[in-house]
């Protein structure tokens, strides 16, 4: 039975009221045979509304009467966006119990009982739980992290870590080891989405990279190594998340286009058409159109006297413009084939002094390390966290993988 207050929606309230549902009721009826409930869920994609959902779900002759109770209750249809999910049981004898998900935050739950339909909503508890994954490459860092039974969110926070270090299409190889200590964020008691990575370990052939999450006193917050220098550069290794280089670097290279051996000051990277491109660092733009050969091109100018080019794009971000601000990791524009190119691939392009040089090949300045007068804060965080992790290990009956 239900405990604590309900609303009927033909009761005049427009608000929500907590409710906590203690027991389900039980709908077994000596001597009937009870009805079995069948569960199904969908998740709002773009274009949806709760209207078309319900109805494919098929509950269109329920609508009216559903909507309506939502109505009453003040349920915020505005706010329904994609990713937001809707669950409906129901049985033989019709509608059921529908949960409607807002922002995974908020849960609305609408039942039909003797007195007609109910709204209730739901707080979730939310748990967070400190754990570690590990493994070894097979394919790609993507592939072998979701053979672990992670998700893309986990891979992306973890080449975000290692993105000035390590170019994860171009340096992974077969048999490289990673290592991630990581908040699990669960909704009640169903995994949620990841919190912060507190440490994370990459180990292969490229070498052996491990990040300490620090915040000092003063609030600067970074990423760093053992010896407390900052994992960022002052620009990113590569503007593209998932691809592979197509073309390299070089002094003369036959164009598949013009049929004549030319330098390649650049680096292609193949990718399908759309990919997001992000800046490689802070800077501002002083370039962004139409440019020959390039087709659809942006520039940047860096610190350092560094120029960052990006050719063949499909299109632009709809705010980018001459003098804007950008920084590293700022979506720039899409990828696409425009200009003198042969398939989809972004051409890149890096200058220093004016000079084009090989992006692969650069030393580029650090960010600020762990200043003087918190190192030795740092050092004792990084043993007492390498310590707990150890005991967490040992605890388990394992073993923290060399560093
Ligand atoms: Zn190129």
């Amino acid at each position: 039975m239900m405990n604590g207050l309900r609303i009927i929606y033909r009761a005049k309230f427009s608000f929500l009221v907590i409710i906590f549902i203690i027991a389900a009721c039980s709908r077994k009826t000596e001597g009937i045979e009870t009805p079995v409930p069948v569960e199904s869920k969908h998740v709002v994609k773009r274009g949806e509304n709760l209207e078309s959902m319900l109805d494919r779900s098929a509950l269109v002759e329920h609508r009216p009467a559903i909507i309506n109770a939502l109505q009453w209750s003040g349920f915020p249809f505005r706010k329904c966006l994609p990713g937001d999910t809707l669950r409906v049981v129901k049985d033989a004898a019709g509608f059921w119990d529908l949960t409607y998900w807002q922002n995974l935050r908020n849960v609305y739950h609408l039942r039909s009982d003797s007195v007609g339909l109910v709204v209730y909503m739901k707080y979730p508890y939310f748990d967070t739980v400190r754990t570690y994954v590990q493994g070894k490459i097979n394919s790609t860092l993507y592939e072998s992290m979701l053979a672990c039974g992670e998700t893309s969110g986990l891979v992306i926070r973890f080449a975000d870590i290692f993105a000035w270090e390590i170019d994860f299409f171009t340096d992974t190889q077969h048999g490289d080891s990673f290592f991630v200590y990581v908040n699990k964020i669960y909704c009640d008691s169903v995994f949620f989405d990841y919190g912060m990575i507190t440490m994370a370990l990459y180990n292969g052939n490229v070498g052996e990279f491990c990040g300490f999450y620090f915040c000092d006193p003063e609030g600067n917050e970074d990423y760093y190594n053992r010896k407390g220098q900052s994992l960022r550069k002052s620009l990113l290794k590569s503007p593209l998340r998932f691809s592979y280089i197509s073309s390299h670097f070089s002094k003369s290279r036959y164009h598949p286009i013009l049929k004549i051996w030319r330098p390649h000051h650049g680096l292609d990277y193949v990718a399908p058409v759309g990919t997001p491109i992000s800046s490689i660092g802070d800077g501002r733009v002083t370039f962004k159109g139409w440019k020959g050969g390039y087709g659809n091109l942006v520039e940047i100018r860096h610190n350092n006297n560094f120029r960052s080019r990006y050719g063949h794009l499909s299109r632009f971000t709809k705010d980018l413009h001459v003098g804007k601000r950008v920084k590293g990791g700022d979506l720039i524009g899409y990828l696409g084939s425009t200009g003198l190119s042969t398939g989809p691939h972004l051409h890149f392009e890096l200058h220093k002094d004016g000079v084009p040089i090989n992006p692969l090949k650069v030393n580029i300045p650090r960010a600020p390390s762990v200043k003087e007068k918190y190192r030795e804060m740092f050092i004792e965080y990084c043993d007492s966290l390498l310590q707990s992790i150890e005991q967490d290990f040992a605890d388990r009956g394992g073993a923290l993988p060399e560093t």
